[in-house]
């Protein structure tokens, strides 16, 4: 038995709870990981309050990161005392995550932690801000150098966003930010954002074409934002787009990719494959100082992520939450 938490659903509804669970709910792996931390993105807030259909199959551990060592180990890429990092791969929608103090998993989902990352400053990057990293990498092989102009991270003050606009910074970009909280544009300017903009200028049905101003864009909003964002780019511009805040929807028009000639260009974290990834946090590893990780992130414990896998979903978190499952 070992301590985590456990989303159950059946006749009594669907909950989740910090609760001791059985090994046997674990399922097959060949790896076992004692779990140093975990972290909270969006898809676990979708999860863990059931707000989304992220869980695929009950009961289920949630947590799509975490950071660990190896116990048990049948792979030969693995040994026991090895520290492994693991983002996506359907842990914690199919497969038991990283939200407890045990994971059993395929040794072909996980990589080496970095040398020049600590455990809790992986979690405090996760998914989020390995997705930031793809994103970042997208509008690099699409040739938007800092030379081409201004780029706009929307959903700013989230877990992408954040991360996005400090590796942009950090390459010498001009970062604009657009957010629902202009309040917190110190915080935004903090981790490099030279503009803040509101994001209601974005979010509202806009025309099929605007002034060109972006040479490249990090979206995780979609819907009309994404919309708005392809219609405002610069000839030859790329929109990365990896997320749907705002929604799932596109109501855009094809003028923006025929008449400017624009990119979008799809970052997709969860099936990526190591080569890829392994690039990304070595990336990550060089670009991030400590004091922006430090400035994104908070850690709680285990008990109190239930219950800010909601405030998360309300867009009460800023930054990221790294969760010490011990
Ligand atoms: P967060 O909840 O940390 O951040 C989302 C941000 O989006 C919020 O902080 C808010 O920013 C903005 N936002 C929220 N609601 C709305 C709305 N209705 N309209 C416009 N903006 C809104 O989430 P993450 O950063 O972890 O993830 C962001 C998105 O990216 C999610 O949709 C997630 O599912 C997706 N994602 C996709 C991945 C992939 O592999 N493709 C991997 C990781 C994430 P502000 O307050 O600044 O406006």
């Amino acid at each position: 038995m070992f301590r985590g938490i456990l989303i159950e659903k059946d006749d009594q509804g669907y909950r989740a709870s910090v609760q001791q669970i059985d090994d046997a709910v674990l399922g097959e792996g060949d790896v076992t990981v004692k779990v140093s931390y975990s972290t909270l993105n969006y898809k676990d807030g979708l999860a863990i309050t059931g707000k989304g259909p992220v869980v695929r199959s009950f009961p289920m551990v949630p947590g799509i990161d975490l950071v660990g060592v190896v116990e048990q180990s049948d792979s030969d890429k693995f040994a026991v005392g090895d520290t492994v990092l693991l983002n996506g791969f359907g842990v914690g929608e199919t497969h038991c995550g990283g939200l407890a103090e045990r994971a059993r998993l395929k040794s072909e989902w996980l990589i080496p932690l970095p040398e020049n990352v600590s455990p809790q400053q992986a979690m405090a990057v996760g998914t989020a801000g390995y997705t930031a990293m793809l994103c970042v990498m997208a509008l690099q092989k699409n040739g938007v150098t800092p030379d081409k102009g201004e780029v706009l991270v929307t959903g700013a003050n989230g877990g992408v966003g954040s991360f996005a606009i400090a590796l942009l910074a950090k390459l010498g970009y001009q970062v604009v930010a657009s957010t629902g909280r202009v309040s917190q544009a110190t915080y935004l300017e903090s981790l490099g954002a030279k503009e803040v903009i509101d994001r209601a200028s974005l979010s509202e049905p806009g025309r099929p074409m605007a002034k060109a101003r972006w040479a490249g864009a990090v979206d995780s909003v979609g819907s009309h934002t994404l919309a708005n964002v392809c219609a405002s780019m610069q000839y030859g511009g790329t929109v990365a787009a990896c997320g749907l805040a705002q929604g799932m929807d596109f109501p855009a028009s094809v003028a923006p990719f025929i008449l400017r000639g624009v990119t979008l260009a799809g970052v997709d974290s969860v099936m990526r494959p190591l080569a890829d990834r392994i690039e990304a946090w070595q990336q990550l590893g060089e670009l991030l100082d400590a004091e922006v990780i430090n400035a994104i992130s908070t850690t709680i414990s285990l008990d109190e992520a239930v219950s800010a896998a909601q405030d998360l979903l309300d867009g009460k978190v800023q930054g990221r939450i790294i969760v010490d499952v011990n």
